[in-house]
């Protein structure tokens, strides 16, 4: 018996007339004859040719969709269409069988959702295949990025007793038996008690952490899980998601600026030359969709034109000031089209808004900066018109927000004034402003949301179908 071949390098293979043994999963059996067979090494099958007349036909009946096979044979060059090469069979093995009548993924198109309460099985589908292939190779490209520039991949700790932004949409990590949580003589929960001695939670950034290897490694990134408990049922926001923070020590925003632009062309080319075949397969999907939607909502362009586009072209770079005043004068806002209408300076930024800029109005990703500081977190470098922050959102097309960053606060006097300012306890964080202390320094960041990278390269329209077992409100299946 000759080793196992994955199913990728044999449709690659330049040789024929080889014996060859081929393992994976029976996606469709036609004829009794012909078997379309996958390993997840590539999005296209297999065709094993089935000898029937000579074959066992109780062996015949559990070759169904969804078994999974061992297959000894000849590779041959295909007389049929549609591939090159096909394996003759010799030996058939049913390593696992699958009922046929019970198997949730048939040979058609299911919907997103079916196979989303079918999570454990979606992989199986060419679609989700192709999607974790390139979600592969995305998360692959950003360590090859940074490593190539010199950045130390820094573990930032997952439990923390902070809430980097401030926002309260943290969950809680205890030990304590919920039916007997110790108190106080005055009734409060006594945290003294738990774990940790004090209250703590799943990050919800890595950034504070990350600043302090920046202020000693000097180019740093966190690349791990973030967790939200923001109760946003979107199609933009999980509980659980990825988060890539570069932290760099002496950077001023249009560094940080370069950085982000230069990293998201580096990761999309990687997925455009590694996956080529994947890509191609989501852009006949997106295009297929797209048919379904009336005329003026379909996109302009095909999903491998987007991410060409996006790598062939300079990201619009403007302040938030010169923002809104286009927003202001734009038709849907003068038509009164926006939900949530343009009235004048200081508001927060919505999808739509966003939406508006990248698709409308610039047709290319867009680097707004120069946020108003009531917006944006504490740490963001305050600009001298006692105003605006150094902050960077990168906008997408499809996406909105995909990318949050700025240039920090490395005044300490200016950052603890910000702090009180917002009732953010200084002596709490008082290991962040050490750094403010001893050898403070310019420096930025920025945290790229993974799955939404995922989502604007696989051109799905769900962060949900981007990342494995995703965790929503109500959600925690698999
Ligand atoms: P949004 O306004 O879209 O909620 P944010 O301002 O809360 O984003 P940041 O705190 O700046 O986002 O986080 C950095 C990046 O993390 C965002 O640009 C986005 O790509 C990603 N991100 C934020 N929240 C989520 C979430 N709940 N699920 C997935 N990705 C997220
Ligand atoms: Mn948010």
């Amino acid at each position: 018996m000759s080793q196992r071949t994955k199913i990728k390098a044999l449709l690659q293979s330049q040789q024929t007339e080889i014996d060859v043994t081929v393992k994976g999963w029976v996606r469709a059996f036609r004829s009794n004859r012909f078997i379309a067979l996958n390993d997840g090494s590539t999005n296209n099958n297999i065709q094993i040719v089935v000898d029937f007349e000579n074959t066992d036909p109780a062996l015949l009946k559990r070759i169904t969709v969804g078994a999974a096979l061992s297959v000894e044979g000849k590779l041959i060059a295909s007389l049929g269409k549609g591939q090159t090469v096909e394996v003759v069979a010799t030996e058939i093995e049913i390593l696992g069988d699958s009922d046929p009548e019970k198997y949730p993924i048939q040979p058609k198109k299911h919907s997103l959702e079916f196979l989303r309460e079918h999570a454990h099985l979606r992989f199986r589908t060419s679609t989700f295949g192709a999607i974790f292939r390139v979600r592969n190779s995305l998360a692959f490209a950003v360590h090859q990025f940074f490593q190539e520039r010199g950045f130390v991949y820094l573990h930032t700790p997952i439990i923390t007793a902070s809430d980097a932004e401030g926002a309260g949409e943290t969950f809680h990590v205890t030990n304590f038996d919920l039916d007997n949580i110790p108190k106080t003589d005055t009734g409060e929960i006594d945290f003294k008690e738990d774990f940790f001695g004090r209250p703590t939670n799943l990050t919800v950034s890595g950034q504070l952490e990350g600043e302090l290897g920046a202020m000693a490694l000097s180019d740093i990134y966190t690349f791990g899980p973030t967790f939200r408990a923001e109760n946003s049922n979107t199609t933009r926001h999980l509980a659980e998601f990825w988060m890539i923070e570069p932290e760099v020590a002496f950077n001023d925003l249009v560094d940080n600026m370069d950085l982000a632009e230069d990293m998201l062309k580096y990761v999309i080319k990687y997925a455009l030359d590694k996956n080529a075949d994947d890509i191609e397969f989501l852009t006949q999907r997106l295009t297929e969709e797209e048919k379904t939607k009336p005329q003026n909502e379909r996109s302009e362009m095909t999903l491998l034109e987007k991410l060409q586009f996006c790598l062939n072209n300079d990201f619009e770079r403007l302040t938030y000031t010169e923002a809104i005043d286009i927003l202001k004068e734009s038709t849907p806002n003068k038509k009164k089209k926006f939900v949530y209408p343009i009235e004048g300076w200081g508001t927060d930024l919505q999808s739509e808004h966003e939406r508006y800029l990248v698709e409308k109005h610039f047709k290319k990703p867009v680097i707004l900066t120069d946020y108003p500081k009531e917006i944006k977190a504490f740490y963001m470098r305050q600009n001298d018109d006692g105003t605006t922050v150094r902050a960077m959102d990168i906008l997408f097309p499809g996406i909105g927000e995909i990318v949050g960053g700025s240039q920090r606060e490395e005044r300490l006097d200016k950052l603890e004034q910000r702090m009180n300012e917002m009732g953010i306890p200084t002596e709490e964080l008082w290991w962040y402003l050490d750094t403010r202390r001893f050898g403070s320094c310019p420096h930025a960041g920025f945290g790229l949301g993974f799955e939404r990278l995922v989502l604007f390269v696989t051109g799905m329209g769900n962060i949900r179908d981007v990342i494995p077992f995703p965790r929503f409100p109500k959600n925690a299946e698999f």
